[in-house]
């Protein structure tokens, strides 16, 4: 007659046992148990052994060694191959056929209010956690069973058939690995808090010898969100704080748009640097260094400044796309931060800004800026963000490849218009909007010119309503060109905010339609009050409005985006085709002499 299969039970929440065992037990099983286990069961009348009697050890160390012995666990990862047979006999160990787990409640335990360091280390299950992972490595022959929601499902198969099945076996064995994979990320997390200070930049300092993983942030996405951390799970965290203390938006801006910046400045040979403005996870506005005229420079606010360089010009116009926009901006900068960048950041309400590194005099600017609290971060330029992300919602994990597609000069090839006269400006302006795009919350569209964003709609439902705002901020930033609005005659001392305010009401016109307390506000901040720019002065200048460049993350599906982007002087088109409207919108784009490009490429981002 065969020996009875073994079932070795070792479960801190003990729902279900009782029954199980007496279930086990009915169906021919040997019961070995460790000492809380084995003694319940044995309360209730039930024959079972002492782990301790194949160990010929006792438990130990209060409970820290139990079941860590080769008499368990080559009896649990023995396979039916000879050698293993053989080593089994010379050891006198039995096989064991079925594992019953689960784990010391690590996160109760962390969650008391009196909770200590010594008391959570000791909830650190060792022996159960080397239990689940021997018996799923095994699960060819051996059951693990980790939830007592699976035990009538055991009981039920092996009455049924002697045996548990390779396909629930499989399932049993994915089950304990993501008990012990959940296990320990909370260890991790819990260590991670007890051992990192609060102090973001004092955290972050390298030094102590050992990368560090954490940042803590100020809170969630809302203040009452609270505790909020952000960290790397493998290898280094490639941001250092230098200054300030950022939140959970700051980080997910600070990410977006130092991935944004970096490969723009990588999409053109040579490099060509770059900056961008996020809030709330889309770009307000991002650029390339082209140097300013000096309408440019009097457009965004510059003309003061003596020296711009490359990387000053690429803010100067990332920060003009959108200026109300940008008020509390993040700020992404692809290379070093000099002096003449750091000096216009200075002057701006901004809440941050990251970049691979800073000159020691833009760093002492930057680090003065509201009163200290700015926050400065400096990016790893090496990092390499995994290939697989994966994010939370509601409790329920989704997992992508990263959209690491590549987007440079040869997306634009394939233009299916008449007009197919692409300039070397209107491939750099197509790139920096498609780029945009890749980094915007969808629905999105985004108008550029001269190497910057100047009008871009996300988050919109439909289409359309994407293309109509992203239209309209690029009229309002076409129009903050007007004369009139470059000699606005503002009272000395007006903050530059409330100036960027009053321009965008002027150009809208919709000061002239405001409630009176309103308009006597926005009054009182000119030495003379203007008059509205007229329908006829707005028609002229906005003729003058030409060159620009235009593209969507998803195709047009119907005509009207042409025709409405057409009004922005735009002359140069890119989306992915596949709408069953391409025709329509093809000889849309042929009747006003529009170049189109079909990307095939869609760039969805949520
Ligand atoms: P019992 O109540 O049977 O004394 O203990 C059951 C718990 O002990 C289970 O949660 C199991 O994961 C855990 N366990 C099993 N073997 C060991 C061991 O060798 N060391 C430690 N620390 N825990 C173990």
């Amino acid at each position: 007659m065969s020996e009875a299969p073994i079932a070795l039970l070792s479960v801190y929440d003990k729902t279900g046992l009782l029954p199980f065992a007496k279930g086990l037990k009915e169906l021919g099983f040997r019961l070995l148990g460790s000492g809380g286990t084995a003694k319940q069961i044995r309360e209730a009348g039930m024959e079972i052994e002492d782990v301790s009697s194949i160990t010929k050890a006792p438990e130990m160390l209060g409970g820290r060694v139990k079941t860590l012995h080769p008499a368990v666990h080559g009896g649990i990862l023995s396979r039916e191959i000879e050698s293993d047979l053989a080593d089994l006999a010379t050891n006198q160990i039995s096989p064991i056929t079925l594992v019953v787990c689960n784990l010391y409640p690590f996160v109760l335990q962390t969650q008391k209010p009196d909770c200590t360091l010594a008391g959570a280390i000791e909830e650190i299950d060792i022996g159960g956690v080397t239990l689940l992972r021997a018996a799923a490595k095994n699960h060819a022959r051996v059951s693990i069973i980790s939830s007592p929601s699976d035990y009538n499902v055991i009981l039920q198969e092996w009455k049924e058939s002697g045996k548990v099945s390779d396909e629930t076996k499989r399932g049993l064995a994915i089950k304990a690995f993501e008990s012990t994979k959940a296990y320990d990320e909370a260890i991790a997390d819990y260590f991670r808090k007890m051992y990192s200070s609060t102090d973001s930049a004092a955290d972050s300092k390298a030094g102590a010898g050992v990368a560090y993983q954490r940042v803590p942030l100020r809170y969630g996405a809302n203040p009452h969100q609270k505790p909020a951390q952000a960290f790397v799970e493998q290898g280094e965290m490639p941001i250092k704080i230098l200054s300030g203390s950022p939140g959970y938006i700051n980080l997910l801006d600070a990410l977006n748009s130092w991935a944004l910046v970096k490969e723009l400045a990588a999409a053109f040979e040579p490099a060509l640097p770059a900056a961008a403005s996020f809030k709330h996870v889309s770009p307000a506005g991002a650029a390339v260094a082209i140097p300013l005229d000096d309408r440019e420079k009097k457009v965004f606010g510059v003309d003061d400044l003596k020296e711009l360089s490359p990387l000053a010009s690429a803010y100067a116009r990332a920060r003009g796309a959108d200026r109300m926009s940008s008020f509390g901006d993040f700020i992404a900068l692809s290379h070093t931060v000099d002096t003449p960048t750091a000096k216009i950041i200075s002057r701006e309400v901004s809440d941050g800004v990251i970049a691979p590194g800073y000159e020691p005099e833009a760093l002492e600017i930057l680090q003065k800026k509201k009163g200290g609290k700015y926050c400065v971060l400096q990016m790893d330029a090496d990092y390499v963000p995994p290939e697989i992300e994966t994010r939370q919602v509601y409790g329920i994990s989704l997992q992508q490849k990263r959209n690491d597609c590549k987007i440079d000069e040869t997306l634009f090839k394939n233009v299916v218009t008449t007009n197919k006269e692409l300039t070397k400006q209107a491939i750099t302006d197509l790139t920096v909007a498609t780029l945009a795009l890749k980094y915007t919350q969808s629905n999105s569209v985004c108008y550029a010119l001269n190497g910057a964003v100047i009008g871009l709609g996300a988050g919109q439902q439909s289409r359309i309503h994407c293309t109509r705002l992203a239209g309209e901020k690029a009229d309002n930033w076409w129009l903050r060109h007007h004369p009139r609005v470059l000699s606005l005659p503002f009272k000395k001392g007006t903050k530059r905010a409330d100036k960027a305010n009053a321009i965008d009401l002027f150009v809208t016109g919709n000061v002239f339609e405001a409630d009176p307390s309103e308009r006597s506000q926005w009054e009182s901040l000119f030495d003379e009050v203007p008059a509205p720019l007229t329908k006829e002065e707005k028609e002229a200048h906005m003729k003058e409005l030409t060159g620009v460049a235009c593209s969507s993350d998803a195709f047009f599906p119907f005509p009207d985006n042409v025709h409405r982007v057409r009004k922005s002087g735009v002359q140069f088109l890119a989306a992915p085709g596949g709408s069953i409207m391409d025709a329509e919108c093809i000889k849309t784009a042929d009747n006003y002499g529009i170049v189109f490009a079909h990307t095939d490429l869609r760039l969805v981002s949520l």
